[in-house]
């Protein structure tokens, strides 16, 4: 990873750019632009053959002035300490943004699922919540899925946690099944919340979606169901999807049953029949209205952000965009809905999630949908406004809301 791709880096230098506008002083400065705490674990696992495999993670907690820290759990082979710091400082402006009481954090852990027994993978997630277990809780740091977990996976942590607890704690974890306290719309919520994002858009540039086109990169949680709600909410028309394994591209359109389907049968969407295929970097230049990042971070950079044609990038992932991206994009005209606005549904249900927990009542999804889309419009609009009060692109005018509100919390706190 080279230092201008470093993650950490990158959030560290979005910051400062706010910082620079708001005038913030430097105490408040130096203390936003670091974790407050980071715990570094390693444990062992059995694995199904007998051997004991040793496994490293990681939780951060970037800052709770706002509330307890919040964020996902990754299991990926790539993942580093200043990847879960910078996607921990980006929860920390994403909860900030909605105005939700809750601070930023995440956890992960270098592993690759894809190679991993069910039964392996249950002993990895009770392993690393044993690891954490007198560091997270509902009133001090609260996981939640990411890239590679599941409500499964969320299921086994909340039971962990009870049984460490001595009684259910459904409140520890969010992004758990619903017969185990999970919210109604938390599967969807964040390409529902960021749906609600590209109508605001939409209404504000004056495009009409049901003309729309729409790329796709990334097929897991956000990519499909954002396939399934832009077609559903907006009759707008996706023409490529794309995963690990490479992408697809048929400009009469991609029905959503039917890409899942093959997707569920091969293990990837390449091969789909009657599509051509492309590569992710094909998929990010092709001539579309909305480009939809859904995978990982850093897929547009200075080296191909020109190649931009799509009038809105709504990004899914976490960190898609480079800063020298930002500033091409801008100049081009290109609508950006920054990913922490643009993905803080999945944080809001989360956010749902607990305040159910706690009164042990449900709400039905119809419910949830009606006050994720008041938070999500209510932020969009909030980020719009400030962008046109600075002159400044989307993801600045989304730092300066969010750390303007996360410094006021220091400062009330008297920490600063
Ligand atoms: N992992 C999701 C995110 O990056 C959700 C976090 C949560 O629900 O706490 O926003």
């Amino acid at each position: 990873m080279t230092e201008e791709l470093n993650p950490f880096k990158i959030a560290q230098q979005q910051l400062d750019e706010a910082a620079k506008i708001l005038k913030l002083d430097p105490a408040t400065h130096a203390l936003l632009r670091e974790p407050m705490r980071e715990l570094h674990v390693t444990f062992p696992v059995r694995m199904d053959d007998g051997s004991v495999r040793i496994f490293k993670g990681f939780r951060v907690q970037y800052n709770d002035a706002r509330g307890p820290t919040k964020g996902g759990i990754r299991f990926h082979p790539d993942e580093t300490i200043d990847t879960v710091r910078a996607l921990a400082a980006w929860m920390t402006w994403k909860t900030a943004v909605v105005d939700i009481p809750l601070g930023g954090g995440k956890g992960g852990v270098i592993c690759n699922p894809k190679e991993m027994s069910q039964a392996e993978l249950e002993r990895l997630s009770r392993g690393y919540i044993r690891a954490l277990a007198h560091y997270i809780g509902p009133e001090t740091d609260i996981p939640a899925p990411d890239v590679y977990t599941n409500p499964q996976i969320m299921a086994w942590m909340m039971d962990e946690y009870s049984i460490i607890t001595g009684y259910n704690v459904p409140g520890v974890i969010t992004g758990k099944p619903l017969p185990l306290g999970g919210s109604a719309g938390r599967g969807d919520a964040t390409a529902k919340g960021g749906m609600y994002c590209i109508r605001e858009a939409a209404k504000v540039l004056g495009i009409d979606l049901t003309q729309a086109t729409v790329a796709i990169q990334g097929y897991g949680n956000a990519g499909q169901f954002a396939h399934k709600l832009i077609t559903s909410m907006f009759g707008s028309k996706v023409v490529a999807v794309s995963d690990s394994r490479g992408g697809i591209y048929d400009p009469k359109g991609l029905d959503f049953e039917a890409v899942v389907a093959h997707k569920e049968k091969t293990g990837a969407v390449k091969g789909f029949p009657g599509a051509k295929e492309i590569t992710n970097e094909e998929l990010l230049e092709l001539e579309v209205t909305l480009l939809i990042p859904a995978a990982l971070e850093n897929q547009i950079g200075a080296w191909n952000a020109g190649n931009i044609k799509a009038r809105i990038l709504a990004e899914l992932a976490n960190g898609p965009t480079t800063p020298d991206a930002d500033e091409v994009l801008f100049n081009n005209g290109v609508f950006v809905i920054p990913d922490f606005l643009c993905n803080a549904g999945g944080v809001t249900v989360s956010y749902f999630e607990q305040v159910q927990n706690a009164y042990d009542y449900y709400w039905t999804a119809e419910e949830v949908y009606e006050r994720l889309d008041q938070k999500m419009t209510a932020a969009f609009h909030a980020v719009h406004e400030m962008a046109k009060k600075y002159g400044v692109h989307n993801r600045t005018a989304a730092y300066l809301v969010s750390v303007s509100r996360v410094a006021e919390a220091c400062k009330l706190r008297g920490w600063v």
